[in-house]
């Protein structure tokens, strides 16, 4: 599919886990990608894997990457502004950059709080401020963002479960506003993905990443954990203008769970 020739992508936090994916998606499908994370190696060597692929390019996309810590203003400022100087546009944003630091509510100190909703919340108003300014000027623009399904209450979440409810209410109301400009704004829900994140959630709890994933499996409709791939499916779909008339809402990706 050549959906995305010719945009510029930036998808946060996609050195690894489902921002890789996405990453390596949204190029299979023809885009210039660049990718921010806090690991300026691992960022690179996942950019110059992707550029390398034989599957992207054929499509002619390519990645490129960037150290970022998008809770930081000043650094985001700077970075979207150099991919703009570099690309000349940008068109689609994914804010994919999260944390957990999970505990009880009795428990949970401080700096975890605000940590989670920094990373997983403030970030996502900090980039989509720093793209709008230029997908308004161009009259285009998508932006997708990671929520998660953990939004509807998941215990020893308090302060993930709060910042990924805010990211619905964030992209209900940026669809309201940037419509008039033609950017359309949505996000993803995923239940349980099996990546690094998981695995340490596994971990937490006294369980291998597999015992972890059975377990969720056997509560799960489609009988399995989800693969970062499926959600980067439905990322393109939202990036690209197959979704040219949906906005302002938030896709659950959980294999049936209730
Ligand atoms: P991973 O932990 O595998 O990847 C997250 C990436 O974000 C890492 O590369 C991490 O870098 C980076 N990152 C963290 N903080 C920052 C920051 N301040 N600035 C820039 N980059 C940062 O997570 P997943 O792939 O599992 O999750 C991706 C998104 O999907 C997250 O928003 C998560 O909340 C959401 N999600 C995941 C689910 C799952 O089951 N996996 C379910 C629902 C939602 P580093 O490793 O260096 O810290």
């Amino acid at each position: 599919m050549n959906r995305l020739k010719n945009k510029t992508a930036i998808v946060t936090g996609g050195a690894q886990g489902i921002g890789a994916a996405t990453a390596l998606r949204l190029a299979a499908e023809g885009a210039t990608v660049a990718i921010l994370d806090l690991n300026a190696e691992r960022a690179a060597a996942t950019a110059a894997e992707i550029s390398s692929d034989a599957a992207v390019g054929a499509a002619g996309g390519s990645a490129v990457s960037a150290a970022c810590d998008v809770t930081s203003e000043d650094q985001v400022a700077e970075v979207f502004g150099q991919i703009f100087a570099d690309h000349g546009r940008i068109d689609i944003l994914v804010n994919n950059a999260g944390i957990t630091r999970d505990n009880m509510l009795f428990k949970m100190d401080r700096p975890d709080w605000d940590s989670v909703l920094a990373t997983n919340l403030t970030s996502a108003y900090l980039c989509a401020k720093a793209a709008q300014k230029f997908m308004v000027q161009a009259r285009y623009g998508k932006i997708v963002s990671l929520s998660s399904r953990s939004a509807l209450g998941n215990r020893g979440q308090a302060n993930y479960a709060a910042a990924k409810a805010g990211i619905q209410g964030l992209t209900a109301t940026l669809a309201l506003e940037l419509g008039p400009f033609n950017i359309n704004v949505n996000a993803v829900a995923p239940g349980y993905i099996a990546t690094a994140m998981t695995a340490a959630t596994a971990g937490r709890v006294g369980s291998t990443p597999e015992e972890h994933q059975k377990s969720v499996a056997e509560r799960t409709p489609l009988g399995r954990v989800g693969e970062p791939e499926e959600v980067a499916a439905a990322i393109a779909f939202f990036a690209s203008d197959d979704s040219s008339y949906v906005s302002g809402q938030t896709l659950y990706i959980n294999g049936g769970a209730r």
